[in-house]
């Protein structure tokens, strides 16, 4: 089942397939997290199946039951990797299932050193020559496009623009712009824009998490509805909640040790991401934001924690930001440290 934020930009690619407009080339883009590789599963099983009743795979003709046992022989997906990787044949994927469970095929984060490499493109580029096996023709995926270096960008770029008769290729990036425009050129282009609040929370309900978790694990995770259900599932949402209460406590009475040992506990880019989004939602709350809108904070916390100058939450942001920015290393002691100033400040401030 497609998650509902990716059908309208599938029906628009089902109706292009059907109606001929569809080029050989397709090019999805969207930041992590947004479901480009989901989508680009769905468009590939589409284009290979025999019956493409009412604009969706039918499930149940020889090229479906073969995509959905993982051994389609008009399919393969191409993956950024390692060198090792792809000396291992790790490149190539020719199972569905395991391209959306494998976490390590998730568009690559900076920090990340896989790319599509230009032997892999070579074996690709083999791959597409051989006649299809079923009568449908033949569909590839490059995932993660923008790793390719120049080399074997150009490498591709022929077969790209031109693709052989019933040949789908498409390639998943995570924009437009992170593409060579040459490669963008003749392509059917998809961007994928987040899922709106409304949706992603109908999303999460759907999985069993009540109104409230959800509010605080889209919160944490920027809306992004996938990151959501791992936050949650892990129990950030409610470690959020129990570091702002400590937070009340620690400001209110003075002592902080419990709250730096909690906050302590966590990946630094987990405190990151909960510190970041507290100030955010503070920085709200002092510009006429209602609560209910800000689901880590009650009318307790907000209260006491409001009186945080807006300088100072400011500057947190800004360092906040750039930690996250360059997630592959946070000073581990950095968030801890900001906390404790907070934690001064306010008990400074004067409290009832
Ligand atoms: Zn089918």
């Amino acid at each position: 089942m497609l998650k509902p934020w990716l059908s309208p930009s599938f029906a628009d690619f089902s109706t292009a397939c059907l109606q001929g407009r569809l080029p050989g080339s397709v090019i999805i883009a969207g930041s992590s997290g947004s479901g480009c590789m989901e989508l680009a599963l769905e468009c590939a099983r589409f284009y290979l199946c025999e019956h493409q009743e009412g604009g969706r795979p039918c499930g149940s003709c020889a090229s479906c039951r073969s995509f959905a046992a993982g051994a389609h022989p008009d399919f393969i997906m191409l993956r950024s990797s390692l060198k090792e990787e792809a000396d291992a044949g790790l490149d190539l994927v020719t199972n569905p299932a395991l391209a959306l469970s494998d976490p390590e095929l998730q568009v690559t984060d900076s920090g990340n050193r896989r790319s599509v490499r230009i032997d892999s493109i070579r074996k690709l580029i083999d791959w597409i020559g051989l006649s299809p096996a079923y009568g449908r023709g033949k569909a590839c995926i490059i995932n993660d496009a923008h790793t390719m270096p120049e080399g074997a960008a150009n490498s591709i770029l022929k077969s790209f623009e031109e693709p052989p008769p019933h040949t789908l290729i498409i390639m998943t990036a995570k924009s437009l712009e992170s593409l060579l425009p040459t490669i963008i050129s003749r392509a059917y282009k998809i961007t994928l824009k987040e899922a709106s609040l409304n949706v992603a929370e109908g999303y999460l309900g759907g999985m069993g998490f009540s109104g409230r978790a959800s509010m605080v694990g889209l919160a944490l995770a920027r809306q992004d509805p996938d990151k959501a259900v791992q936050l949650l599932q892990e129990g950030i949402d409610k470690k959020a909640q129990r570091i702002i209460s400590l937070l009340c406590t620690a400001v209110q009475g003075g002592a902080d040790g419990e709250l730096i040992d909690e906050l302590a506990a966590l990946a630094p880019a987990i405190q990151v991401m909960i510190l970041g989004e507290l100030v955010r939602e503070l920085l709200k709350y002092k510009a006429g934001f209602a609560l209910a809108t800000l689901p880590l904070l009650d009318e307790q916390s907000a209260a006491l924690l409001v009186r945080l100058p807006a300088e100072h939450l400011f500057t947190a942001l800004s360092s906040l930001d750039q930690f996250a920015v360059s997630a592959s290393y946070i000073p581990p002691r950095a968030p801890l440290a900001l906390l404790r100033a907070w934690v001064q400040a306010l008990a400074k401030g004067g409290h009832k």
